[in-house]
């Protein structure tokens, strides 16, 4: 790194690594000359998305391509306020949720504060935190022998807490691990913590859990005014190329988050997938049925080869191997799975 061009940087942007995505698909095809490469790498649909999505963007690529996109999202904050029972004033739109995330950062995190998080977690986390100057607890992650071994440990998480913690962000599920919590416990630690903190309950993959599992985490909104729910269109929606996600909380702290957002964070295409996105419910079904029996397969060939699974209530299995995968991901690459 040039002396001259970093002396200025900021020492949280100096000490970050970034975020490492999953390899495109033609990048392998360039890459290893594979054709009909699998990726695996980050989460998305297999099915695609909806067929009303690409009816709704080849109806909006008619249209008037010089103006800006509507940068209060207006239609698709009516919908999703209708879809989740709360106000367009408690939605903030992101580029992804991952924008959120950063919102978060950038409103309730700086030097002399600290993100809460647990080990294992959702790698935007220790990233969006360093970026802004803050200290960042790692909570120990539940141990091997624990059911949800490697899962957030939240009684762990209400031990860690300190008054320098302005923002817990709590995965469920979680990536990488698949691993999720009882309501009953997350709800247990939202009355342990003080109002002043902010609880960024990620539910990046929250339809795909089974019903008797899923927190009711909008009802939860009323209670709780320091929550933020993030969810996003990327998975189960299948609109990863899109970029887009929102955040649910207190009016007042959508306020804030909204204050740091830039305009038009969300592009007209955007808007409308999303929109046409939500209104197709039975993609949502069939994607999930389609996800649990394949995964149901997959633990099983997996077990028959005498590889341990992490039970997983995500679009994701991870595989324990007890050792450095290194090696293991190059092989699965020559082979074209990402
Ligand atoms: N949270 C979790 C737990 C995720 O796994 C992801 C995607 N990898 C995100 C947030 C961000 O996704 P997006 O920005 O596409 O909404």
């Amino acid at each position: 790194m040039d002396k001259q061009l970093s002396k200025n940087a900021l020492q949280g942007v100096l000490g970050l690594s970034p975020y490492q995505p999953g390899m495109p698909i033609e990048e392998l095809q360039r890459q290893l000359g594979v054709s009909n490469a699998v990726k695996l790498a980050s989460n998305e649909n297999p099915l695609g998305s909806s067929p009303k999505v690409k009816q709704a963007l080849a109806a909006a690529a008619l249209g008037d391509l010089a103006r800006y996109p509507d940068g209060g999202g207006f239609r698709l904050k009516a919908k999703l306020a209708e879809y989740h029972g709360v106000k367009p004033n408690q939605i903030t739109l992101g580029n992804g949720s991952n924008d959120i995330l950063e919102f978060v950062s950038r409103v309730y995190l700086g030097p002399g504060r600290a993100a809460l998080f647990s080990a294992y977690a959702f790698a935007v986390y220790p990233l969006a935190a360093q970026a802004q100057q803050a200290e960042t607890i790692v909570v120990p992650a539940n141990p091997a022998d624990h059911a949800q071994a490697y899962g957030h440990d939240l009684k762990g998480f209400a031990n860690a807490m300190r008054d320098d913690v302005s923002v817990v962000f709590i995965a469920n599920p979680n990536n990488p691990t698949g691993t999720w919590l009882p309501p009953a416990e997350i709800e247990a630690f939202l009355d342990s913590v003080s109002l002043e903190v902010i609880v960024v309950l990620d539910e990046a993959y929250h339809d795909y859990q089974q019903k008797e599992l899923r927190p009711n985490s909008e009802k939860w909104l009323k209670k709780y005014p320091n929550l933020i729910v993030t969810r996003t269109f990327s998975k189960v929606y299948g609109l990863a190329s899109m970029r887009v996600g929102y955040g649910l909380s207190h009016p007042d702290v959508a306020d804030l988050l909204n204050r740091v957002r830039q305009p038009f964070n969300n592009n007209s295409f955007a808007l409308i997938a999303a929109e046409a996105a939500l209104d197709d419910q039975d993609f949502v079904r069939k994607s999930v049925e389609v996800n649990s029996s394949e995964m149901a397969r997959l633990e099983t060939e997996l077990a028959s080869m005498g590889l341990s699974t992490l039970p997983s209530q995500a679009n994701f299995v991870t595989i324990n191997f007890e050792r450095d995968t290194a090696d293991i991901h190059q092989a699965l690459l020559k082979k074209g799975i990402i």
